[in-house]
């Protein structure tokens, strides 16, 4: 990294660093900047909805950009699915529902309710929890997918139809929703 205060805009540099020896000479940078460039960083760092550090007036440099680069990280939202697997309790018909092992387990075998827990599938970051509600069953390219509504917030979902783990999905109950479907004026 060159010279931080040489940097056409030091405070996007100092936000790059991310080795420890990028951090310490960046910190390095802040702590002589002075406190309006230190204000400027912070503003900066956190526009994005990152929570401020609570004690950031007494960090000194290098440990306000960590915390500061640490919480730009927790904050950056995932985009790949977690392939989470557990076994639970079924919200809506209280079956005991194992792992799936082969595939993660994400909605219920027997009424194939699932619960909106995640915004990408496996992270459980969705604040919601509410009863997802199978709605309509629907081709992909290989297999199935279940296509929910969520009886809390109304958000749309989809979970594969799993019919190669144990048990599967219950065909009685894939097939009744494709059946609701296809009567169903929308
Ligand atoms: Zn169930
Ligand atoms: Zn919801």
């Amino acid at each position: 990294m060159k010279d931080v205060g040489k940097a056409k805009d030091p405070i996007a540099a100092a936000l790059a660093a991310r080795s420890r020896g990028e951090v310490k000479e960046a910190g390095a940078w802040l702590d002589r900047a002075g406190p309006e460039i230190r204000r400027a960083l912070v503003d900066r760092a956190t526009a994005g909805g990152a929570p401020r550090p609570d004690d950031w007036e007494q960090l000194d440099g290098k440990r306000l950009l960590r915390a500061l680069l640490d919480r730009e990280d927790a904050a950056r939202v995932r985009t790949t699915p977690i392939a989470r697997d557990e076994a639970f309790t079924c919200a809506h018909c209280g079956r005991e529902v194992p792992l799936g092992g082969r595939r993660p387990r994400d909605h219920c075998p027997a009424c194939l309710h699932s619960l909106h827990v995640d915004v990408v599938p496996g992270d459980r970051a969705a604040g919601c929890g509410g009863l997802l509600v199978p709605i309509a069953v629907e081709p992909l390219r290989k297999g199935l997918s279940l296509r929910y509504r969520c009886a809390a917030c109304g958000e749309e979902r989809r979970n594969r139809v799993l019919d190669d783990v144990d048990p599967p999905d219950a065909q009685a109950a894939v097939l009744a929703l494709m059946r609701a479907r296809a009567h169903s004026p929308d």
